[in-house]
C-alpha cells in the first residue's frame, strides 16, 4: 500500500478520486472555438513565425481550444491569448518550463505537509480522534489550485506551448528524449484534462456509496446451515465478502476434511452473491440461518422462517457497479487525450496499453507451468482441484521458522516505534546498501506509530522526509507487523531515491504503482535476512516461486474479468443492472472456460466475479500481477549483483514509461518470463521428489 498513487497525473488521478457531479453539456467541454476561428489563429501565428513551427502551432491551438470553456473568454480571446501567449523561442519554453518546476515542487511539497498534517490524528496512533479531526481531513487542498491553472491561464498557457503527449507517442518517441523532453512531457500530465468540480465530485459520490455497499457486505458464516442442516462455523464467525471468505479459504487447508466442508460450502456462499441469489435479509444478520446449497433462509435451524426474508438481493451490486460507470462516463468529455475510463486507467495509470496487459496475462494463465504447479497441489491435497482451490494456500516459504519463535525475535529487537526508527541503518546495510547510502537514507525517513496496519508516504518536494506508518501494539511489533514494515520501508526506500536523487521534479517517482510494488516486494521477502537468520533455502525459495505464481494465477483471471466487464459497459451504456449482472456471469463463466477449466477439469464456474474490487476501486486489480511480474523481472537483475547499487540507480530513472524504465531496469520490457522461468526450476525438483 502506498498513498499517493504516482507523481502527478496520479496525484491527478487522486484528486479526482477527491474532489468535487453532474456532467455539462458537450458545448461546456471546450469545442466551443469553432474551426474557423482556430485555422485562423494558425494561419496568423504561422505567418508570424514561419512555416517550420507550423507543426508546434497546429497542436498547441487544438491542445488549447480542447479544454478551453466559455468562461474563459469568447473567440476573440482566444484568438488574442493565441497572439500573445506563444513561444516561439526555446529560450523562453525553456526559462517558463524552470520557472514552473521550481514553483510547482514547492506548492506542491508546502501542501502535501500541510495536508499530511490535517491528516495526522486519523493516520497516526495519537489517541482519541475527534469530531473536528474528520472533517478537518475532508479539506481538499488540492481542487481549487488545479482550478486555479486555469483561472490564472497556467494551464492555457502550458497547452499552447508544449506538447500533451499521448502513451502512444510517449512509446514510439521517448526512448529518444532527453531528461528534460520528458520531465516537460510528465509537466504537461498536469493540464492534460480539466474536470469540472461538479463531476469529480459525482465519482467521489459513487465511489463513496460503493465502498460503505461493500464495507457492509458480512457474511455471518456462524449462521451457515451445511448439508445435515447444522451450523459448520464457530459461533461468532463474521466475515467481509470477498476478502475474509477467501481467507477462511485459504485457513481452512489446515483443517482437513472439516476444512474441506467449509471450503466448500463458502464457494456456494460466493456463487450466491455474484448471481445475486443471496437472500438480501442474512447480509449481516445473526437473527437468520441460510442453508446457501438449498438457498432457504430459516429463523432457527430446523426452524422456517417467513417467505418475506427469502427474496434474494435485487441486484444492488451491480447497481452499484454501473452507478460508478455513469460516474465515470461522465469525465470522459473533460480528458480528452484520454476519452474512457479504461483510456484512463491504462494509458494515463498504469502507462501500458490494455491490449499488451491482457497478452502479458494470457502468457502466464495458458501456461504449462501453471498446468503443472496444480499437479502439485492435487499431490499434496490427495484429490482433484475443486474451484475454491484458486486461492490454494499449501505453500510454505517460510516453513523452517516457528512464527512464535518470530514474534519474540522482532519483539526483543524493537520493542517501540522509535526503536526502529533509531535501527534504520542497520536494517538498511542488511538489506544490502552500503554505510553511508544507508546513512543517507535513514535521515530521509521518519518512523510513525500507524494506527492502521501501515502504509509509506512519500514526501513532494526536496528536503522533505518520507513517512513509514507502521503498526506496533503495546508490546512492540510482531513478525507480522515488521513483514509488514519491511514491505513499506521498500516504497519509501524507492521515495527517496526518486525524490531527492533526481535531476528533474516531474520526473520524480515511478512510472505506475507496479513498479513501486516491485520495489516493495523484494524488500519484504527480505525480512529474515534483516532479523539475521540468512538467506532462504533452495526449498523455501521454490515454495515461494510456486506460491507466487498460483496466486498471479489467480487475481490474473479476476483482473481480466474486470477488464472484460468496463469494455462490455462501454459498449452497452444503458445496461440495467441485470442485464449487467447476466454479462459479468457470462464474462466471468467465459474467461475460467478459457484458462481454468482445462486446469481445473470443470467448466462455466463464476468465482472470478467475486473480488469486491470490481465495485469500490475498479481497474485496480491489474497492479497487484503487474508488481509481481515486475519484481521477479529486478530480482533475477540484482541477483548475485550489489542490491544497494542497482536499487538506486533503478529507482532514480524517475517517471518513464514502465517499459522504457524497465528496458533501462533490467534490458527488457516487462515480461512474464522471469517468474514462469523460476517456476520451470521449482517445478523440476518437485518432479524430482516425486519420482523418488
Ligand atoms: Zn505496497
Amino acid at each position: 500500500m502506498r498513498t499517493m498513487a504516482k507523481g502527478v497525473a496520479g496525484t491527478l488521478g487522486l484528486l479526482l478520486a477527491l474532489s468535487g457531479g453532474i456532467a455539462m453539456d458537450r458545448a461546456e467541454t471546450g469545442a466551443g472555438i469553432p474551426e474557423r476561428a482556430r485555422t485562423a489563429c494558425v494561419a496568423e501565428l504561422v505567418a508570424r513565425y514561419g512555416e517550420a513551427e507550423r507543426p508546434r502551432i497546429e497542436r498547441g491551438v487544438a491542445q488549447l481550444a480542447a479544454l478551453w470553456r466559455p468562461a474563459d473568454g469568447d473567440e476573440e480571446a482566444f484568438a488574442a491569448f493565441c497572439r500573445e501567449q506563444f513561444l516561439a523561442d526555446e529560450k523562453d519554453l525553456g526559462a517558463t518550463f524552470a520557472r514552473l518546476e521550481a514553483a510547482l515542487e514547492k506548492v506542491w511539497g508546502h501542501l502535501h505537509e500541510i495536508d499530511r498534517e490535517l491528516r495526522t490524528p486519523v493516520d497516526l496512533d495519537t489517541g482519541p480522534i475527534l469530531e473536528v479531526d474528520r472533517r478537518l481531513v475532508r479539506i481538499d487542498l488540492w481542487s481549487p489550485l488545479l482550478e486555479d491553472f486555469f483561472r490564472t491561464g497556467v494551464a492555457h498557457l502550458c497547452r499552447l506551448n508544449y506538447p500533451v503527449h499521448t502513451l502512444a507517442e510517449r512509446l514510439a518517441e521517448g526512448p529518444g528524449w532527453d531528461r528534460e523532453t520528458w520531465a516537460r512531457s510528465r509537466m504537461m500530465d498536469l493540464y492534460a484534462e480539466r474536470v469540472p468540480p461538479e463531476v469529480g465530485q459525482r465519482i467521489t459520490d459513487a465511489l463513496a456509496h460503493a465502498s460503505e455497499y461493500v464495507d457492509g457486505y458480512w457474511i455471518r458464516a456462524d449462521r451457515l446451515l451445511g448439508p445435515d442442516g447444522k451450523p459448520i462455523f464457530p459461533e461468532g464467525k463474521r466475515l467481509i465478502s470477498h476478502w475474509g471468505l477467501r481467507d477462511e479459504i485459504k485457513a481452512n487447508y489446515a483443517l482437513g476434511k472439516d476444512g474441506l466442508e467449509r471450503q466448500r460450502l463458502l464457494e456456494t456462499v460466493m456463487e450466491r452473491i455474484v448471481r445475486q441469489e443471496i437472500p438480501a435479509a442474512v447480509v449481516d444478520n445473526p437473527d437468520l440461518w441460510w442453508d446457501p446449497v438449498a438457498n432457504r433462509v430459516y429463523a432457527a435451524p430446523g426452524k422456517d422462517a417467513p417467505a418475506d426474508v427469502q427474496a434474494r438481493e435485487p441486484d444492488r451490486r451491480y447497481a452499484t457497479i454501473l452507478d460508478v460507470f455513469h460516474a465515470e462516463r461522465a469525465v470522459d468529455p473533460y480528458t480528452p487525450s484520454t476519452p474512457t475510463f479504461l483510456a484512463r486507467t491504462f494509458e494515463r495509470d498504469i502507462e501500458i496499453p490494455v491490449d499488451q496487459v491482457e497478452a502479458l496475462f494470457e502468457r502466464v494463465l495458458d501456461s504449462d507451468e501453471v498446468r503443472k504447479t496444480a499437479r502439485v497441489i492435487e499431490r499434496r491435497l490427495g484429490r482433484h482441484l475443486e474451484p475454491f482451490d484458486l486461492w490454494y494456500a499449501g505453500f510454505r516459504p517460510q516453513a523452517r521458522f516457528d512464527e512464535r519463535e518470530l514474534d519474540r525475535m522482532v519483539r526483543e529487537r524493537w520493542p517501540d516505534v522509535a526503536a526502529f526508527q533509531r535501527d534504520l541503518p542497520r536494517i538498511l546495510e542488511s538489506l544490502g546498501f552500503a554505510p553511508d547510502r544507508a546513512r543517507w537514507l535513514a535521515e530521509r525517513i521518519v518512523v510513525d506509530p500507524a494506527r492502521g496496519a501501515g502504509h509509506a508516504m512519500a514526501a513532494e518536494m526536496r528536503g522533505q522526509k518520507a513517512h513509514l506508518r507502521t503498526h506496533a501494539g503495546p508490546d512492540g511489533f510482531d513478525y507480522k507487523g515488521f513483514n509488514i514494515a519491511m514491505h513499506e520501508l521498500g516504497h519509501n526506500i524507492e521515495q527517496v531515491f526518486s525524490l531527492d536523487g533526481i535531476d528533474h521534479w516531474f520526473l520524480r517517482s515511478v512510472p505506475n504503482n507496479a513498479c513501486t510494488e516491485a520495489f516493495a516486494f523484494l524488500c519484504q521477502e527480505r525480512d529474515l535476512e534483516v532479523l539475521g537468520l540468512g538467506a532462504p533455502d533452495e526449498a523455501a525459495r521454490r515454495e515461494l516461486v510456486l506460491e507466487k505464481l498460483w496466486s498471479a494465477y489467480e487475481i490474473m483471471g479476476v483482473a481480466l474479468v474486470d477488464i472484460r466487464t468496463w469494455r462490455w459497459l462501454y459498449d452497452h451504456p444503458e445496461a440495467t443492472p441485470a442485464e449487467l449482472r447476466e454479462a459479468v456471469l457470462a464474462i466471468a463463466r467465459d474467461t475460467w472456460n478459457r484458462h481454468y477449466a482445462p486446469v481445473f477439469g470443470r467448466k462455466d464456474v463464476e468465482l472470478l466475479a467475486v473480488y469486491s474490487h470490481m465495485i469500490s476501486y475498479p481497474l485496480y486489480l491489474p497492479n497487484y500481477p503487474l508488481g509481481e511480474l515486475i519484481a521477479f523481472q529486478l530480482k533475477e537483475k540484482v541477483h548475485g549483483k550489489d542490491f544497494g547499487k542497482e536499487f538506486e540507480r533503478i529507482a532514480r530513472q524517475g517517471q518513464l514509461t514502465p517499459d522504457l524504465w524497465m528496458k533501462r531496469a533490467v534490458g527488457a520490457g516487462i515480461s512474464a518470463d522471469p517468474l514462469l522461468r523460476a517456476a520451470r526450476q521449482a517445478l523440476a525438483a518437485y518432479d524430482g521428489e516425486a519420482s523418488r
